[in-house]
């Protein structure tokens, strides 16, 4: 009745049930296809049949399971909608469509319009089929392009996996109901995951190993032990599968910048454990009911790194699906390996999901490249942070490296460090770019040179990149400055934020 209304979605069987198409263009014969293909018996009413539309091609129809069409060629009469389940009006002649419309709604039929959404009372949905499973998409006709490019984009995720695993699942239940047994109360969502990721093989080893997985379940299942723990979809400690831990890069902050595995990570979740640095834009990708634990280390709550180890450990053997979110990537100076070896330590599955770390993001988002021929053949990337480097960081032999130093958790110690990197024989005018928040809408970058850089006032969290391609700023043509050129008289320049 109503587009506001979003309606209930259905699938109609309609094996032998009678269907009028009102129209003899393409797009009726389109629709009486699409009909014909499920089973429908179609007829047509038109007072002309376009003849393009080649309905009557044996080709066309030798294709198509069911009965012919039969054609009325006049107008449309409302006695034509006697014993229909549906109709559907296909024409351009308004009047007709709003007549079929009012007599299908005084028949209590439903009527879909082609093109006029305001007319249905049933509409279509954009499909993909692949095996067992039908994606349908609806914008409640408002948009047919839409559907048709949400249900591609949907289509995508059903890949050899996820067939498998309907088809695995489908099994399970005909047998646990043959045997007279509820399915209700399974850990399904446990087979399907492990009947989904199995793959690497040949797609017949995989279906044999799902055949086992399948095998399994049904056992379990008969013998009332296959149940998901009270209240939670994921398996019990005891279940049918132990928990597992994914650590995951989120990248700087922007939640375009993470991998397509973080985000599938971030949906197989049940539990996150994030840090402070994680972005509100990656957090609110998270879906609603999964369970989010903050360890962000915070002035005056400090988190220590075994309880964080512990508590992976813990929610694993829980039979939880974790992720370990982590800013920039997991392994650089996240502290990500010392978890991922507290997990080893302790027998606990996991797998790590690199990230965009900030020591290249930030640098990059502040169009400073890390190398550049013929100003930085190298790019170090080292911690300014006293207590967390062991060993401690030789900044005097840094210096000599050449190249791009990259330093992160180097605000507090910034003046320390370009003093050390001095001494080591680093030119005072060497240029410096400092990134606060990169990535983020308040993202700032500062320009100043090392002699300079105590003197600065910068906000954590900030990346520290210090040699000649500092002076760089590729970020457009129109704001690009050319090399040292660009900071020259001024010690300190102050660039727009990015987006
Ligand atoms: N694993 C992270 C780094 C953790 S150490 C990564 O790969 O990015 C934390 C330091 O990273 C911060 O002190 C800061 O120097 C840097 N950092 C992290 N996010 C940043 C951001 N959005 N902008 C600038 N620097 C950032």
């Amino acid at each position: 009745m109503s587009a506001v209304v979003p309606g209930l979605p259905l699938v109609l069987d309609l094996d032998g049930r009678d269907v009028l198409v009102v129209g003899g263009g393409p797009v009726a014969a389109a629709k009486a296809r699409q009909l014909l293909a499920v089973g429908a018996r179609v007829t047509m009413v038109a007072p002309h049949f376009d003849e393009a539309s080649h309905f009557d091609a044996a080709s066309d129809l030798a294709e198509l399971p069911g009965p012919a069409v039969q054609r009325r060629r006049r107008a449309y009469r409302p006695s034509d909608l006697n014993g229909c389940w549906l109709v559907i009006t296909a024409t351009d002649d308004e009047d007709v469509t709003a007549a079929v419309a009012a007599d299908a709604a005084a028949a209590r039929v439903f009527h879909n319009a082609a093109d006029r959404p305001e007319h249905c009372s049933a509409t279509l949905m954009a499909l993909h089929r692949r095996g067992d499973v039908t994606v349908a998409v609806s914008t409640g006709g408002r948009s047919p392009a839409a559907a048709g490019w949400l249900r591609d984009r949907l289509a995508a995720t059903i890949d050899a996996g996820a067939e498998r695993a309907v088809r695995v699942a489908a099994v399970a239940r005909d047998r646990i109901r043959a045997a007279g047994r509820s399915s209700e109360g399974l850990a399904w969502r446990n087979l399907l995951d492990e009947a989904a990721g199995l793959d690497g093989g040949r797609v017949a080893e995989a279906d044999d190993a799902a055949a086992d997985l399948a095998d399994r379940f049904v056992r379990r299942a008969l013998s009332g032990d296959a149940h998901s723990s009270p209240g939670g979809a994921h398996g019990s400690p005891d279940g049918d599968r132990a928990g597992r831990v994914q650590l995951v890069g989120a990248g700087p902050g922007d939640p375009g910048l993470l991998t397509v595995a973080a985000v599938a990570a971030l949906r197989w979740a049940d539990v996150v454990v994030h840090d402070a640095l994680v972005g509100d834009g990656v957090l609110a990708l998270i879906p609603k009911g999964t369970e989010l634990i903050d360890v962000g280390k915070r002035p005056g709550r400090p988190v220590p790194q075994e309880a964080i180890g512990a508590l992976l450990v813990l929610l694993a053997r829980n039979g939880r699906r974790v992720v370990r979110l982590k800013g920039g990537d997991p392994y650089v100076f996240g502290r990500g390996g010392e978890e991922a070896l507290a997990l080893a330590a302790a027998g606990v599955a996991y797998d790590v999901v690199p990230g965009v770390s900030a020591a290249l993001a930030a640098p990059a988002l502040a169009g400073v490249p890390v190398t550049q021929r013929g100003l930085a053949a190298a790019v170090t990337v080292i911690t300014g942070h006293r207590a967390l480097s062991q060993p401690p960081v030789d900044w005097e032999a840094a210096a000599r490296l050449g190249g791009t130093l990259v330093v992160l958790m180097g605000v507090a110690e910034r003046a320390a460090i370009a003093a050390a990197l001095q001494r080591g024989g680093l030119h005072p005018d060497t240029p410096v770019a400092v990134i606060e928040r990169a990535s983020r809408a308040d993202q700032r970058v500062l320009r100043t040179r090392l002699r300079s850089v105590g003197d600065l006032l910068v906000e954590a969290p900030a990346t520290l990149v210090i040699g000649e391609v500092a002076a760089l700023d590729l970020r457009s043509a129109g704001g690009a400055s050319s090399g040292a050129s660009a900071i020259e008289g001024a010690t300190t320049e102050l660039c727009a934020a990015v987006g």
